[in-house]
């Protein structure tokens, strides 16, 4: 619940204790740091707000672990907790979790009785270094102790969401797209236009991505796995740095004349053409996959079913419709500042 429209942005909040990841965590998801060179971070030391060029504005404020802030005279509590959609809690699997799961529950008890519709996600965080089984006991532990103690406290129906991360592969952009999409309103409607999106035009998956970070805003009602997002996120990655070696142009004239020729109907809006859009075909598989920028944060990227790449002009004109569907659903759904 991101709040009512017009008051504020959704904001995430990224809490744990000093040294569970938290900034490593922000800065490989939404500074493009290399995983391994998060070794050489300075562990978080304050509270840090971090802004960033992402579509819904949201900011990660980074916590000390070890601050009391509940029992801080004078702490500001509604500045803070006021208008956040989320809170995600980071607690290290690979070191002693006790204290951390402590917290964590008192946390989640307090917001509870000031902010009970803020949901709390919880990273099970640097699961990379885990055989498959210890990981899963860990988990269950971790989401028992969580749960009894809620309940105990008579929190049984508490918005609380556990997710195995690690910032060495691509279950934290996983575990943040989930997070994002209980923050979008009427997200089932943008399911929808992507899921019709891909009978049209015969995709086998199609993501609409927050370019900035990677993660995954919506996709279409087929099963997600992970190939297809990584294939699809990776290319967002080759487009940028072409776009950074090469730049980016406007397609001569004669071109874009070609590519009409034999459309039945001409595109009148692509006389303007002023967007990114890309398209290759995979040597694995002769499957194509097209990204098509939707808006300065946006892109919608697809895999298309092997060997359609003959049907690409149908292609374009049905992205372009969706395109603007897109935009508009955005206009709306954006809070009024
Ligand atoms: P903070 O104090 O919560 O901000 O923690 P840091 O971001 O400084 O991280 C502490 C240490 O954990 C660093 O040495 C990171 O390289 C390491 N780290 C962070 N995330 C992961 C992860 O997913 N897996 C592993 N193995 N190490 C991680």
């Amino acid at each position: 619940h991101p709040g009512p429209p017009g008051k504020g942005k959704p904001r995430l909040l990224l809490m744990g204790q000093r040294r569970s990841g938290k900034s490593s965590i922000s800065s490989v998801v939404f500074h493009k740091l290399p995983p391994n060179e998060t070794l050489f971070l300075e562990s978080t030391a304050r509270i840090q707000k971090d802004s960033m060029a992402s579509f819904m504005d949201f900011q990660v404020w980074d916590f000390p672990g070890q601050i009391d802030y509940f029992e801080t005279p004078n702490f500001d509590m509604d500045a803070i907790f006021g208008e956040i959609g989320a809170l995600i809690w980071v607690i290290d699997a690979q070191d002693d979790y006790l204290e951390a799961v402590a917290r964590l529950n008192s946390t989640i008890i307090n917001l509870q009785r000031n902010y009970p519709n803020i949901n709390i996600e919880v990273f099970i965080h640097k699961v990379d270094g885990l055989s498959d089984d210890y990981k899963l006991d860990i988990q269950r532990d971790i989401t028992i102790r969580i749960q009894d103690e809620l309940s105990d406290q008579g929190f049984e129906n508490a918005p609380v969401t556990f997710h195995p991360t690690s910032i060495y592969n691509h279950s934290i952009f996983e575990a943040f797209s989930k997070v994002i999409q209980k923050l979008i309103p009427r997200l089932g409607q943008l399911e929808a236009m992507l899921t019709s999106l891909c009978r049209t035009c015969r995709f086998e998956k199609a993501y609409l991505f927050d370019v900035l970070s990677k993660i995954y805003i919506a996709t279409d009602s087929a099963p997600a796995d992970m190939a297809s997002y990584e294939i699809c996120s990776d290319y967002i990655d080759v487009i940028i740095d072409v776009t950074e070696v090469y730049g980016s142009w406007s397609r001569p004239e004669g071109y874009r004349e070609k590519l009409e020729e034999g459309q039945h109907q001409k595109l009148e809006d692509q006389v303007a053409c002023n967007w990114a859009e890309s398209s290759i075909v995979l040597a694995d598989g002769n499957k194509p996959i097209m990204m098509r920028e939707v808006d300065t944060y946006l892109a919608l990227v697809a895999i298309m079913k092997e060997g359609s790449y003959d049907k690409m002009p149908l292609v374009n004109m049905n992205v372009d419709v969706v395109v603007k569907g897109l935009t508009e659903f955005f206009e709306i759904t954006k809070p009024r500042s």
